[in-house]
């Protein structure tokens, strides 16, 4: 079996840096990658048989942990009957009954493959449906590699410093206005300057690629009143916290209703799936019901679908998500007593199952504060994690996750390593 280092050698001569999604690289933190030749529960082996316990869960997917049976044996028994058909399947609509069931605001929805795109299709839709050219995103936000969306972009796009993409038009960028998160005065001045122009005003509501930072009260609030006062849509990009903050997702922990909504991670199970839906009234409005074109050869894809729907039984089983959150607190709270302990400025975010951790003794609520926290010391804690055996998403910029297949061992073992990583970093 060829080693991680081989295995890198040869990926980078033939794939651009070695990878097929960026942040995979290393690049931000450093080092090269290892190559995952199996997953279970709370672990990554690599091909080199190095167990790793994974907080990063294929980036937010793997919520009941990886390889489940209950996913894996519903994708086994799909499978046997083909792989794709190009005509409705029963199992579409039962997702969609699924969807609609567990997400009020959504009336309708559409399946897609991936979470970018259904945000490129969700706006498409808000300017279709407005009449409207503009729209609206916050810095430090990302929706997936869209051209109106990697314009002060976060994810890879913030990690390798390019967060507006060469190769955006310029006459596209222009249209894209953006904000900073959590600001509400800075949202009344721009829509008070071009709020009869946008069509829509999409936010992580949840910012999840930035790191993590929570809304301040009232925010996601306040930004849905400014939205129906100037006739633009509010499109929650839940692609992250779809399923993974609460059961109805980021809307339903803070009590607030979009007009449309994005999916993607979680409510595929682990396969390549996303999905927009919303107000019946906008979603009629895409073909073959309406004008606004958007379609897809492998959309709802029957094994797909399958494990999709899986998954969205794991995680309405009584108490899920208090147990899930629970769990996310003591880590967090655990990481934090940790580096108090060793006298190193950090502090955390949570919300359902998602965390941030950050090297500054600020509470982060903004893109600002997470541009300002350490970088450097994140890198060195990243490496020194991973060589106890954890795995961090490998930016600094990434939100973590748990999944409910995460141990109190698990746990245990990941306080001890921060401890000894921490401790060597202060000598
Ligand atoms: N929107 C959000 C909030 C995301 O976090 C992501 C990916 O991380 C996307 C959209 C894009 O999804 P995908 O990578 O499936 O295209």
């Amino acid at each position: 079996m060829s080693s991680n280092h081989e295995l890198f050698q040869r990926a980078q001569a033939l794939m651009p840096g070695g990878v097929n999604s960026p942040v995979r690289a290393f690049k931000s933190v450093g080092g090269e990658p290892f190559f995952t030749a199996r997953a279970d529960g709370a672990y990554l082996w690599d091909v080199e048989g190095t167990r790793y316990i994974d907080y990063v869960g294929s980036w937010g997917p793997m919520i009941v942990g990886h390889n489940h049976p209950h996913v894996r044996e519903a994708v086994e028994r799909a499978v046997k009957n083909g792989l794709s058909f190009g005509t409705p399947c029963p199992a579409e609509v039962t997702m969609a009954e699924t969807i609609t069931r567990l997400i009020p605001s959504v009336d309708m929805v559409r399946m897609v493959n991936s979470g970018t795109e259904a945000t490129m299709s969700a706006i498409r839709l808000a300017r279709g449906a407005t009449g409207r050219n503009k729209i609206v995103k916050f810095e430090g936000c990302y929706h997936g590699h869209g051209d109106s969306f990697l314009v002060k972009a976060g994810s890879g796009a913030l990690t390798f410093g390019v967060p507006t993409s060469p190769g955006v038009p310029k006459a596209n960028a222009d249209l894209t206005l953006t904000l900073p998160y959590n600001d509400l005065d800075a949202a009344k001045a721009l829509f008070a300057e071009h709020g009869t122009d946008i069509a829509g005003l999409i936010i992580e509501p949840v910012a999840g690629n930035m790191n993590c930072i929570l809304p301040n009260d009232g925010y996601l609030q306040a930004l849905r009143t400014l939205c129906t006062q100037y006739g633009a849509l509010l499109i929650f990009d839940e692609v992250m916290t779809g399923f993974r903050v609460a059961l109805g997702g980021a809307q339903a922990h803070y009590g607030v209703t979009p007009d449309l909504t994005t999916f993607g991670k979680i409510i595929g199970g682990g396969m390549p799936v996303g999905a927009y839906g919303g107000r019946r009234d906008l979603m009629e409005q895409i073909a073959p019901s309406g004008p606004i074109y958007q379609a897809g050869t492998l959309s709802g894809n029957p094994v797909a679908m399958a494990a999709g729907l899986a998954m969205l039984e794991l995680i309405q089983a009584p108490g899920f998500y208090d147990q899930l959150a629970s769990r996310t607190r003591l880590l967090t709270d655990g990481l934090q007593a940790v580096a108090d302990g060793e006298g190193i400025a950090f502090s955390t975010n949570r919300v359902g199952g998602m965390f941030g951790l950050f090297f500054t003794a600020d509470k982060v609520t903004s893109y600002t504060q997470a541009t300002k926290a350490d970088t450097a010391m994140f890198n060195r804690y990243f490496h020194g994690m991973l060589q106890r055996g954890v795995y961090l998403a490998p930016s600094a910029f990434e939100a973590g996750f748990l999944s409910s297949a995460h141990s109190d061992d698990d746990l245990a073992l990941t306080l001890q390593a921060s401890r000894e990583v921490l401790r060597a970093m202060r000598t």
